[in-house]
């Protein structure tokens, strides 16, 4: 989608600290972190909610968790524990309507989800 900021990083048309790629994904540094770690992955496609994976999407949303988590461990902080999280349209918080799991990581985290 032309208009679509994280389609725009997928193409490397707006920068971006990529630290990791592949065919389908793409993890790369948020931009206001909440955390000392703090990436997004994300898939190349654009898929704009939760709400619109289709049974088709299936692989490559649990790409992006494999992914997640070797990324997890390549930083170092798979043993320690992060958190994974994809917010969904408006009351979830959701502002960037191209799906993308936080991985968010680095120190204990406390847990106010509302
Ligand atoms: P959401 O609230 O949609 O789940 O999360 C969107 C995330 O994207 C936010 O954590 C926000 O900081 C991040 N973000 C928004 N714009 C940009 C940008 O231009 N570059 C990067 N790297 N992250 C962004
Ligand atoms: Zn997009």
């Amino acid at each position: 989608m032309d208009n679509c900021l994280f389609c725009q990083i997928a193409k490397k048309e707006m920068p971006a600290n990529i630290i990791y790629e592949d065919d389908d994904v793409i993890v790369f540094d948020d931009i206001h972190p909440k955390a000392p770690i703090h990436k997004l992955i994300i898939p190349k496609i654009h898929i704009a909610t939760i709400n619109d994976m289709t049974h088709e999407h299936k692989e490559l949303l649990g790409h992006m968790i494999h992914t997640a988590k070797k990324i997890a461990k390549k930083l170092g902080i798979a043993d320690n524990g992060y958190r994974l999280i994809m917010n969904c349209n408006t009351d979830a918080g959701q502002v960037v309507f191209h799906i993308h799991a936080h991985l968010i990581g680095g120190r204990s985290l406390d847990w106010h989800p509302g």
